[in-house]
């Protein structure tokens, strides 16, 4: 499969390694380094459209690619940079781990036919005065940009001492085939250890409970802080079916072997899993100069560009929007990085014909979560996320959520045959607290 630059001064051919396994395999990310080489796009400078690069080509960043090449036509060019050449489903990772065969989904099928140039590299640096990526293969040409959609994504904290060392940690589909493996060694009424009690942790525990091990789970505070009390109560009676929940207990050390907690007490563990909450730890923002926050994840204001540099957008886990829906935090997740990534490609073309950008205005309505594949949670939220009552369990929950799943990949599809299509649901207006007035798009001269 390739895609080529049909604009003819700087054909490239883009090589994917197109994968036909049923599963993940350790091996898709191996380019040879011969293959990698041809990655880099060049444009002669002076001339031509703005050029657009997407770093990222998770969720956000495939949406954000398909919408830019959709709806830019002959104004831009847009580029999209990732080292993998499929799309990560990281929603079905823990699935992933429990034993379950996920098919990889090949970007060249999902951007297939649409003027796409996909550097299959990694952004190792950025050089923001200059406008340039530089890529992470040996001897790769930096990327030229005008526009850049930052789109990275985010990893799990490493939270307390001995987590790198003897915790896993579902940071990608290699450390979720790791974990799978490292279940399949252990003997019959083991226990596999959970630390974390938010969402992440609850689809893990509950997926990797089988009758042949026990999952403990440890949690900080409460379990489910996001949750009510009914839907609290509901995960809590599926995880005791399995094993049980531990909570206000924190983790201050990960052996091997044992756990200890913050009083001191010990607690054997043949595997132990950190879910300890997400960070937008990719260095790349804060290496670059962009305005960041503690964890490193790029700041935009409510147009979702860069509060420090007015040609960079940010979308999905990678970027923080402090003042969006009247300052309560995004929920990291595919409900929040889909539309980030259709509405800061949206300001994009309008940065494009000097329109002004505009703020975002977002909303929730729930909150879905798998409980392993015959139960789930339905949580209703109000626009800000706040749980309400009403839950929803069981098969249905469960059969719900899995359409929600598959949904990320049909709004992906849809955005390919219908640019612009994906719309979500707007929020009130919210007045923007933390928020400085949005800056006016400009016009960035071609160098
Ligand atoms: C186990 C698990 C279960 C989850 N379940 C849910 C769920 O049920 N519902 C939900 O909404 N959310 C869920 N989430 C969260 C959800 O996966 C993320 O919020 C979502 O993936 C964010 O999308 P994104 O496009 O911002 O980032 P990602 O999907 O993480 O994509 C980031 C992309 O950037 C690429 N990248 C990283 N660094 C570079 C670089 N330097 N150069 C180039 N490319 C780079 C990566 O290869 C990747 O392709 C879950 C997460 C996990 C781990």
């Amino acid at each position: 499969m390739s895609i080529e630059d049909e604009t003819g001064a700087a054909r490239v051919t883009v090589k994917y390694v197109v994968t036909r396994q049923p599963a993940f395999s350790s091996e898709i990310a191996q380019i040879p380094d011969a293959d990698r080489k041809g990655l880099t796009m060049a444009r002669t400078p002076g001339t031509g459209p703005q050029r657009i690069v997407v770093l990222g080509a998770g969720y956000a960043g495939v949406l954000a690619a398909l919408r830019l090449a959709g709806k830019a036509g002959d104004r831009a060019r847009v580029t999209l940079v990732d080292p993998r050449g499929v799309l990560v489903e990281r929603i079905r990772l823990h699935q992933l781990a429990a034993g379950q065969d996920i098919a990889p989904v090949p970007l060249a099928h999902l951007l297939r036919d649409r003027p796409i140039h996909f550097a299959l590299d990694r952004a190792a640096a950025l050089d923001l005065d200059r406008g340039r990526v530089m890529l992470g293969a040996p001897g790769a040409e930096p990327l030229p940009f005008d526009w850049l959609v930052n789109a990275t994504g985010s990893t799990f904290a490493a939270g307390v001492p001995g987590v790198e060392e003897h915790a896993h940690r579902l940071t990608g589909p290699d450390a979720a085939l790791r974990l799978r493996a490292a279940l399949e060694d252990v003997p019959e009424g083991a226990t596999v250890t959970v630390c974390g009690g938010g969402l992440t942790g609850i689809e893990l525990a509950t997926e990797l409970a089988a009758p042949h091990r026990r999952v403990r789970m440890l949690t900080g505070g409460p379990l489910g802080p996001g949750l009510s009390e009914q839907g609290r109560a509901h995960v809590a009676g599926v995880l005791a079916r399995g094993g049980e929940v531990v909570e206000h207990a924190p983790v201050a050390r990960i052996e091997r072997g044992w756990i200890e907690l913050a009083d001191g007490s010990v607690l054997p563990s043949d595997v132990t899993v950190w879910a300890g909450g997400f960070t937008g730890a990719n260095p790349l923002a804060r290496e670059a100069g962009l305005a960041v926050d503690a964890s490193g994840r790029m700041l935009v204001d409510a147009s979702l560009r860069s509060r420090s540099h007015p040609n960079v957008f940010g979308a999905g886990d990678a970027a923080l929007a402090p003042g969006l829906n009247g300052g309560v935090k995004l929920r990291m997740a595919c409900a929040t990085a889909l539309p980030m990534a259709a509405h800061a490609s949206d300001n994009v073309l309008a940065a494009l014909d000097g329109r002004e950008a505009k703020p975002m205005r977002h909303r929730y309505y729930v909150q879905c979560i798998s409980l392993g594949r015959g139960d789930g949670l339905v949580q209703r939220v109000d626009a800000l996320d706040a749980p309400l009552p009403k839950v929803h369990t069981g098969r249905p929950a469960a059969r719900f959520k899995e359409l929600i799943c598959r949904s990320t990949l049909w709004s992906l599809a849809l955005e390919r045959r219908m640019p612009g299509a994906l719309t979500y649901p707007k929020g009130p207006h919210a007045p923007y607290p933390s928020e400085e007035p949005t800056a006016r798009s400009r016009k960035v001269p071609i160098a």
